[in-house]
């Protein structure tokens, strides 16, 4: 089967920028899979998603939709409008003049007005909306009118759905709600979509997988558990989650560390590497024969965080349930989930054993 979206070595630069905005981005996107575009402001996240939906063109490398190809650097260009693409902006841009049947109905001038009201209706039930059909956008919620918003994007039955910061607009609370409620939308109606967001708790909630970008490439598509536990290279583990990089010297085909010693996969790497090891997957133990020294703790409802000052310099993360209460100065073992340890060398991840 296709893939329902395809760049093949996309890059972009502007005119006059010194950088490219976005350099040789490969991603295939499967039929109704979510990909969330991740990374820092000005990485390339919107002009990514500009060049698929055909407001912007690639200088080299080619995008596909369903199987088409709609840009290359060769000349070949659709446009926006006959990609089969639905958007979903930061602000909604909904017609205000419009009611929410009629914004709905907005893009669906080619069907009958028959065939219209069914596949309206069929919206508003699918968005819980049916009770304000006949409302205007400034008398909705924040979140019925995002909800309006992904129903029209929706409504011409779009090959691929885009969405742009969609949740930037609503409150924390109502925020998660929605990022529930609109995963299970696009999941019911099997819709393809690709979201931009920096904020990485949204991606992981949202998608299947995320694409992290940073300086216009994307540095790792993966699941959201293998992104965060796993981080292909530094500079993805420093952007994604909170953690702590442990060095590590290299003697024969073990690396040793505070946190202990660990297998090399590939042992005639470097001399040094660096352990990467998040908060939740560090323990600590009172033990008067401990090499590391409790620092600070910060108790922030659920849990404890803990600062732990090691031999090595370094301050290490640890998250701890409330019931482990250990006042700083404390002298403690520290235990690590191997399971959950990543090693990396000047840039790359590399395999323990
Ligand atoms: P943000 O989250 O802040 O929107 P982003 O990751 O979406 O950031 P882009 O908007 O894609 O990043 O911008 C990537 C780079 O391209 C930035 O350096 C930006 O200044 C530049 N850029 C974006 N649009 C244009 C344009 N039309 N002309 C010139 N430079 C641009």
């Amino acid at each position: 089967m296709h893939a329902a979206i395809e760049l093949t070595q996309v890059s972009k630069r502007f005119p006059g920028a010194a950088e490219p905005a976005v350099r040789e981005v490969s991603v295939a996107i499967a039929p109704g899979e979510i990909v969330a575009l991740l990374g820092p402001s000005g990485c390339g996240k919107t002009t990514t998603l500009r060049l698929i939906a055909g407001f912007e063109r690639p200088d080299t490398g080619a995008i596909a939709i369903a199987g088409r190809c709609v840009a290359d650097g060769n000349g070949t260009f659709v446009p926006p409008e006959r990609r089969g693409v639905g958007m979903v902006f930061q602000d909604y841009a909904l017609f205000p003049h419009l009611s929410v049947a009629d914004n709905i109905a907005f893009g669906l001038g080619h069907l009958s007005s028959a065939e219209r009201r069914s596949r309206v209706d069929d919206l508003l039930a699918l968005t819980g909306l049916e009770g304000v059909a006949h409302r205007y956008p400034h008398q909705l919620s924040g979140g019925q009118q995002q909800r309006v918003a992904i129903a029209r994007a929706l409504a011409p039955r779009p090959h691929v759905l885009l969405l742009d910061e969609p949740f930037s607009n609503l409150d924390t609370e109502l925020r998660t709600q929605m990022r529930a409620e609109v995963r299970a939308l696009l999941k019911a109606t099997e819709t393809t979509a690709i979201l931009v967001t920096h904020d990485q708790q949204e991606a992981m909630t949202v998608a299947d997988r995320v694409a992290v970008m940073l300086q216009g490439r994307v540095e790792q598509i993966d699941t959201p558990d293998v992104v965060y536990h796993f981080p292909a290279t530094r500079a993805v583990a420093r952007f994604v989650g909170q953690g702590t990089f442990v060095p590590a010297r290299v003697a024969g085909d073990v690396a040793e560390s505070d946190l202990g010693r660990f297998g090399l996969e590939n042992p005639a790497g470097p001399q040094l590497v660096e352990l990467l090891i998040r908060p939740r997957d560090v323990s600590l133990e009172e033990d008067s024969e401990g090499i590391a020294v409790i620092t600070s703790r910060t108790f922030n409802g659920a849990e404890y965080t803990y600062l732990v000052q090691l031999p090595c310099g370094v301050q290490l993360l640890s998250n701890q349930p409330s019931h482990v209460d250990l006042a700083p100065g404390t002298r403690v073992r520290v235990r690590c989930n191997r399971s959950r340890l990543a090693a990396y060398d000047a840039d790359a991840r590399i395999g323990l054993t």
